[in-house]
């Protein structure tokens, strides 16, 4: 395992990524200050947070899960498990629409989650006579110390997995309004004013911003669940890709359960599938028609799973959770998992990640050093087929391909490298991760990206951020500045900070 202590292997002299060339120009933590500016601001503008918080933040804690999932329980005492938190409502009803939840031992049910300070709120609100509401599963509630409804109810206000104030930072508690595409910002003309290495030094800034916010989270996670359950937990979100985050991080919280007790010896990667695919609801239980090859592959699955389909019987998800259509094969859970369950099967498989990070020749290599690390071997199923479904590919295919790998990088294993440095204080570990993150190639687009480069970086020759540490810099300025602004830009400070960096300008922050 990783310790966290100083390594004599590491070479921070190495290589200088593109943050470390720029940084020097502008005050180390320029960008720090700007975004606790637009937090208090948005603060300002809103409740303030201290107890109760502003129900906008107690919808934004929901959204994220950010509070310890495992312990939570209703006011009369009963378990509740989300399976999905649903899909935060901005209209009127239900704050959150179509999550799937389970309370004590009844099997897990879909409906709407309505989030208020106090179970009052429900009756105050007049939610008990309006019928938009009658679906909701469970109502969610900072603090209670009475129970006035029939519904089950949640209160969080013991149960975050950190300190309030710590979360508003974390947070992306502003407006989140959706940005009319192709519309440009009022800070595009000030960014393409500004030196180019003043632009990507602030970009970069915020890049290390997004990495430490990341790393955030897995600190918290880690304080209730230990680091390498963490580590899973973000792993197997991550491959959840878009639309399939929460059900796979489900099955990585249960880990534990599906592993081999302690000292019961290893167990196979094709055990492994049959549990994950299994308590994820993945297996078709009978399958009309299908080939001769895929037909015995599930048979196989099922020969495991039948006998041990009783003892986790209380964990099963409903198939419902997943989102299927419209998922690319390459991205199907069915195959996301088999990859995992690969990885989970290999006891060697953290110690090589770790090895990875610290032996890994240059920046440069470490993509490729990391995707061979990443990497299984030829599966006499999964090679062949995208999913238990699938025919038989022409040509074998990985389980894990170069974009995968990236997103896997960025966003859960350098951030959590970096928690498990900073926790130990090895500066220098800490150092290692952001000169990896920064010189990491730009990852795949998405839309939050698109909308950066039309609103923000139109007509800069950044335009098209060529690392991965940019595009996530880039990625963390729409969250602090446009998500507390709106289409129109109004109330965000970001042109006037920006302008002031222009040489001739006001100086704020640039170092002589
Ligand atoms: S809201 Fe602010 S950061 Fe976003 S595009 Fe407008 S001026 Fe730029």
């Amino acid at each position: 395992m990783l310790t966290p202590q100083a390594d004599p292997k590491l070479d921070i002299g190495e290589t200088g990524g593109e943050m470390q060339r720029i940084m020097p120009t502008l005050a180390p933590d320029l960008y720090l200050q700007w975004r606790a500016g637009a937090v208090a601001a948005a603060s300002l503008r809103e409740t303030p947070p201290p107890s109760p918080p502003a129900e906008r933040l107690l919808q934004q804690v929901w959204r994220h899960q950010r509070f310890r999932r495992g312990a939570l329980k209703t006011l009369d005492g009963q378990r509740v498990t989300i399976l999905h938190p649903g899909f935060w409502n901005r209209e009127a009803g239900p704050d959150f629409r179509d999550a799937l939840v389970q309370i004590g031992d009844d099997p897990p049910r879909s409906g709407d989650v309505e989030i208020d300070l106090s179970p009052d709120n429900w009756r105050q609100h007049g939610h008990h006579e309006n019928p938009a509401y009658r679906h909701v599963r469970l109502h969610v509630v900072w603090e209670a110390d009475a129970h006035p409804t029939a519904l089950p109810t949640v209160s969080l206000c013991h149960a975050l997995d950190a300190p309030l104030p710590e979360l508003q930072l974390w947070l992306d508690a502003g407006p989140g309004a959706d940005l009319p595409a192709g519309q440009t910002g009022r800070c595009a003309a000030a960014l393409r004013e500004l030196p180019a290495e003043w632009r990507t030094g602030l970009f970069a800034q915020a890049a290390k911003v997004r990495l430490q916010r990341k790393a955030a989270q897995f600190a918290a996670r880690a304080r209730d669940a230990g680091w390498e359950q963490a580590l899973w937990e973000g792993l197997l979100a991550a491959l959840g890709y878009k639309h399939n985050v929460w059900p796979m991080r489900r099955l990585a919280e249960l880990r534990p359960r599906l592993l081999p007790a302690a000292g019961a010896g290893p167990v196979d990667a094709l055990t492994l599938q049959a549990r994950l695919l299994g308590v994820g609801g993945l297996l078709p239980a009978e399958w009309p028609g299908a080939n001769a090859e895929n037909a015995a592959f599930l048979r196989r699955l099922w020969d495991i799973w039948w006998r041990e389909r009783e003892g986790l019987a209380d964990g099963l998800l409903p198939r419902a959770v997943w989102r299927l259509s419209g998922v690319r094969p390459a991205n199907h859970p069915q195959r996301r998992l088999a990859l995992a369950a690969h990885w989970l099967a290999d006891a060697h498989w953290l110690r090589r990640v770790e090895t990875w990070l610290t032996d890994a020749d240059s920046d440069t290599a470490a993509p490729d050093a990391l995707l061979a690390a990443l990497a299984v071997g030829m599966d006499d199923f999964w090679s062949w087929h995208w999913t238990l479904r699938s025919a038989r590919m022409p040509r074998p295919q990985p389980l894990l391909g170069p974009p995968r790998a990236t997103d896997l990088a960025i966003n859960v294993l350098l951030p959590w490298f970096w928690s498990r440095a900073d926790a130990g204080r090895n500066a220098a570990l800490c150092q290692r991760v952001e000169q990896r993150y920064a010189a990491w190639p730009a990852a795949e687009d998405n839309t939050v990206l698109r909308l950066a480069r039309q609103r923000l970086l139109a007509g800069t020759a950044a335009s098209r951020p060529r690392t991965a540490a940019l595009q996530q810099g880039a990625i963390q300025v729409v969250r602090d500045f446009c998500d507390r602004s709106n289409a129109r830009c109004e109330g965000c400070r970001f042109p006037d900070l920006v302008r002031r960096l222009i040489p001739g300008s006001a100086p704020a922050g640039a170092r002589p």
